[in-house]
């Protein structure tokens, strides 16, 4: 019989709004029961942990993080990915999506490899709760997302200009063929000849296709949601702004309902009232809170690498020397806190940006982004007056406590 575990006297956060002084009773990897703390206490659980003062919330799903902790995905290790885990749980994080950015095609395909491996060994496809690989310890790695490489050049941002190549369905099966199942997510410039053919692969093997990194007109963006295009990569960056006359990407997002808006909720790459406009536009089931984090995210300011490039992060601002901005050093926690900010939204509502909407996106619904019976056990406590995370249980198990 698995032991149980009571997270008692907190304040529970569902997609709708919080209860108060709520238990939830862990059994194991699984959340099996919830209700009023006395209730929960005549379970006779085998441990408790106490969540007074605490929002009990689902933990967060970063389906957009390049590196941290001096690791990146195209480091195409394990322990690369394995300092990730580690790292992001000690910000909320539960599972995320290890990102391939646009290199020279074999760079891309090692770290899909590496990336596929470990998303195999914490989660299967078939959606079966699978042994974890006792040397990673942290969120687990939920699948793989990949940046390009089909990309617009004239949009490159920090993505290496070499390492965007023509719309081309061979690259795409070898990337998918690598991915082994586990590609969730995919990111293209519509506009580019031959690429809603590849908008259609995607969609039809279940890979989310996004926009990004791309000149679309606004037109361009409807001709691909017909092709089922249905998100969008870190909404105004790498895309030209709104305008009137041509809404282009930006605008297509704003009112395509098919559309859901990744936004980094960082203050420094979209202004706190460009982030509040997606906010309203969009509401807390349309809009996805990220990362777009890079190996600097969680050590000090200093010289860096992203992609090959050299990186300099101020003040926690990373920019190639270009002074394009290259990736960020946001986290999580950090992510949730600043939406509530800029956008003046009840706290369960930015939760939700950061956990259910994402599980949502890469098919794990019915397993992650929620506090309910019969799923996963990805918890994070946060304090309810600062939203500071004060532990982390990935699967049931405390992969962090704040000293
Ligand atoms: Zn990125």
């Amino acid at each position: 019989m698995d032991s149980t575990l009571l997270i008692a006297g907190g304040t529970v956060v569902s997609a709708y709004g919080v209860s108060v002084d709520t238990g939830v009773l862990v059994r194991g990897s699984k959340i099996a029961e919830i209700g009023p703390t006395r209730d929960m206490l005549r379970r006779n659980p085998d441990s408790i942990i106490d969540a007074r003062g605490a929002f009990v919330a689902p933990g967060f799903i970063d389906i957009h993080i390049h590196g941290s902790a001096g690791s990146d995905t195209m480091d195409a290790t394990s322990s690369a990915l394995a300092r990730m885990a580690e790292f992001v749980s000690s910000h909320g994080v539960t599972g995320f999506l290890p990102t391939v950015m646009s290199s020279p095609i074999e760079q891309m395909l090692a770290a899909t490899r590496a990336a596929a491996q470990a998303a195999r060994t914490d989660i299967n496809p078939h959606g079966e709760c699978d042994v974890r690989n006792p040397s990673r310890r942290g969120a687990q790695v939920l699948g793989v997302n990949i940046e390009g490489p089909f990309l617009n050049a004239a949009f490159k941002g920090a993505q290496p200009e070499q390492g965007i190549v023509s719309p081309n369905p061979a690259i795409l099966h070898r990337i998918l063929e690598v991915g082994g199942g586990h590609v969730r997510v995919m990111t293209i410039a519509p506009e580019m000849p031959g690429a809603v053919d590849i908008v259609k692969a995607l969609a039809s093997q279940g890979v989310l296709a996004s926009v990004g990194h791309s000149g679309a007109s606004y037109d361009d963006v409807k001709n691909a949601i017909e092709a089922g295009l249905r998100h969008v990569t870190h909404t105004y960056n790498g895309m030209r702004g709104l305008h009137h006359r041509e809404p282009g990407v930006v605008g297509a997002a704003l009112v395509h309902g098919e559309l859901t808006c990744e936004i980094i909720a960082d203050g420094i790459h979209v202004h706190p009232a460009a982030v509040k406009l997606v906010a309203r536009a969009k509401g807390p089931g349309g809009t996805v809170l990220m990362t777009d984090a890079m190996r600097a995210s969680g050590l000090p300011d200093g010289h860096y690498e992203l992609g090959g490039q050299h990186v300099i992060v101020t003040c926690g601002a990373a920019r190639l020397d270009t002074g394009v901005l290259a990736g960020s050093t946001l986290t999580m926690d950090n992510a949730v806190r600043n939406m509530v900010k800029f956008a003046g939204i009840p706290v369960h509502a930015a939760i939700s940006m950061a956990s259910s909407t994402p599980a949502r996106l890469i098919g794990l619904a019915g397993r992650k982004g929620r506090i309910e019976p019969e799923m996963d056990a990805d918890i994070v406590l946060l304090d309810a007056e600062t939203l500071q995370v004060r532990a982390t249980l990935v699967m049931g198990d405390a992969v962090y406590e704040r000293k």
